[in-house]
This record gives structure tokens, C-alpha cells and sequence, in this order.
């Protein structure tokens, strides 16, 4: 068996149990590139690039967060993610499609019907969005119970807290 049916095969096998897979006949490798893009965006260091065919795989995974960072970010729409039941039937395939201002999640049912999702992206126009939403930031003690912007964001002068 040479790599490229090897990596099939191993696609194969964890399509049916695994979260996030490569297709190998979609994936170029990223040309070859230093840095393919599913690795430089994996949060948890997965993707890895086999560069004997050039094909990149999910090398452990059972780690994997689904996050879909990788999914996202393939230029060749490459790689997708077998969605838990928590959020999608069992069997289902979930893609998400991004662009500059909204998202297009499209879930196709193992029956092979398929619903299209589509979000904006941002809620504010870019580069305006106010890290702190206008409330200032609460105490500096990192000993403190209260998070960032709160008493304020809270609408309350102060967070109950347990006495001691
Ligand atoms: S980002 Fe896509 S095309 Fe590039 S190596 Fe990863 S799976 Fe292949
Ligand atoms: S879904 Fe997220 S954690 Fe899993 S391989 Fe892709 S980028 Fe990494």
C-alpha cells in the first residue's frame, strides 16, 4: 500500500470515529508551504503535514477541541469535522463557510438532507469594538472575585461576595 492510499485509508478510518479529518484528495499540502494553514491555526499543535504525498493529517485525534480553527481556515475547504450529538445529529457532517461579514454553517443529515445557518460575524463595525464595552475595568487585585468590568457591567455598585 503506498502513503497516499495509506493516508486514505486512514481518513477512512477516522471519519467513521474521529472528529476532524483530512480529505486527502482535496488537500494540496498548502503548496508546500513552511507552515501549512491547519497547523499554523491549531490551537492544540494536531495538524501535522505528511510531506511524503504532501497530504496533512489530525495526528492525535482524540485532543482534537473541535474547534473548527482548521475547518476555517483551509484553503481547499480540505478538512471537515464529525460533529457529536451534543449540537448535531450522529452522522451528520457540519461545514462551516466564511467570509468578510457573516458566516454559512451548512449541516448535511446522514440522510443526506441538508439546512443552511447563516450568522454575521460581527455585531460592530471592525476595529470599533470597546474591549471593556464602555464600563471601565473593576479592580486591580487579582485576589478579587469581581471580573473585569464588573460591579459596572453588573448594573450594581458592588459584587456580593461571601464575607469571611
Ligand atoms: S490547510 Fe488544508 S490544504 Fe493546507 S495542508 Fe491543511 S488540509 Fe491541506
Ligand atoms: S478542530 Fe481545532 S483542535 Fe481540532 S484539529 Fe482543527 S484546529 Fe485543531
Amino acid at each position: 500500500m503506498n502513503r497516499l492510499s495509506a493516508a486514505k485509508t486512514l481518513t477512512h478510518k477516522v471519519k467513521k470515529a474521529m472528529p476532524s479529518y483530512v480529505i486527502v484528495e482535496k488537500c494540496d499540502g498548502c503548496k508546500g508551504l513552511d507552515k501549512t494553514a491547519c497547523r499554523h491555526i491549531c490551537p492544540n499543535d494536531l495538524m501535522v503535514l505528511d510531506k511524503s504525498c504532501m497530504k496533512a493529517y489530525n495526528s492525535e485525534p482524540e485532543m482534537c477541541w473541535e474547534c473548527y480553527n482548521c475547518v476555517k481556515m483551509c484553503p481547499k475547504r480540505a478538512i471537515e469535522v464529525r460533529g457529536y450529538a451534543d449540537f448535531v445529529p450522529m452522522g451528520a457532517v457540519v461545514t462551516p463557510m466564511r467570509n468578510a461579514d457573516s458566516i454559512l454553517w451548512t449541516v448535511k443529515f446522514r440522510n443526506g438532507h441538508v439546512k443552511r445557518f447563516k450568522f454575521p460575524t460581527r455585531t460592530t463595525a471592525e476595529g470599533s469594538a470597546v474591549p471593556d464595552g464602555g464600563f471601565g475595568t473593576g479592580s486591580d487585585d487579582l485576589t478579587s472575585a469581581t471580573l473585569f468590568t464588573e460591579p459596572a457591567s453588573l448594573g450594581l455598585a458592588e459584587v456580593e461576595t461571601v464575607k469571611r
